[in-house]
């Protein structure tokens, strides 16, 4: 099974993506984790990738489609994969759907998790990274046992350069331009599904990935 995580920065896909790789037993793939990990690294594609990270910008499809599609070949994969945070241009769900179908799979569904932009910004602003694992935090929410402090691992908290507010704002944009087409595209396939969360909603990630868990164990499609 391959599921897509659609939506905005900050909505949650990390999140719902992490229980449902878990339960499901599936590979769980977020090109903006595999982007940080060659920036920690210092590899030449991270080297590309930094500006356009920094800036809130989408990195291009070239480089961002061939780390992808290394990525699939792991053996992790044979069951299916959670891509969280690809794709995010119509040529790359293109690019995914000819991946896939070279190996006789196709994507089963495109979660797409909304949550108002004005919860958002506020997320994102009392979020911090752990430099350790990557596991993230909400400073109100969900803070760690120690301030400052990885629970997980030990490793320090920071925010990251792109959860600031200005370049924050830049990735809700560049979100906006692009969601439409790919939501388009995936509702034209009859794979989308839409979940409302946030605290309007009064739904968490975690209430979205229970939900999504049972249903796909009862047989989705
Ligand atoms: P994320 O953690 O998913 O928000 O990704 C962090 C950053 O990595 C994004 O702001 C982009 O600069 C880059 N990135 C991640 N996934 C993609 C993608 N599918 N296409 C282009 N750039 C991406």
């Amino acid at each position: 099974m391959f599921i897509v995580l659609l939506g905005a920065p900050g909505s949650g896909k990390g999140t719902v993506g992490k229980i449902l790789a878990e339960n499901l037993k599936l590979a769980h793939i977020s090109t903006g984790d595999l982007f940080r990990e060659n920036l920690k690294n210092e590899t030449e594609l991270g080297k590309e990738a930094k500006a356009y990270m920094d800036k809130g910008e989408l990195v291009p499809d070239e480089i961002t489609v061939k780390m992808l599609a290394k990525r699939m070949e792991e053996s992790d994969t044979a069951n299916g994969a959670i891509l969280d945070g690809f794709p995010r241009t119509k040529n790359q769900a293109v690019v995914l759907d000819k991946l896939l179908e070279e190996r006789g799979n196709k994507v089963d569904m495109a979660l797409n998790i909304d949550v108002p932009f004005d919860e958002i910004v506020e997320r994102i602003a009392n979020r911090r990274s752990c430099r350790g694992c990557s596991a993230i935090y909400n400073v109100v929410f969900n803070p760690p046992k120690v301030e400052g402090k990885c629970d997980e691992c030990g490793g320090e908290l920071y925010q990251r350069e792109d959860q600031k507010p200005e370049v924050v704002q830049n990735r809700l944009e560049v979100y906006k331009n692009s969601s439409a087409e790919l939501i388009n595209y995936y509702d034209a396939k009859h794979v989308l599904r839409t979940e409302k969360a946030g605290d309007k909603a009064g739904r968490t990630s975690y209430d979205v990935a229970e939900k999504i868990e049972k249903e796909i164990k009862n047989g989705w499609n």
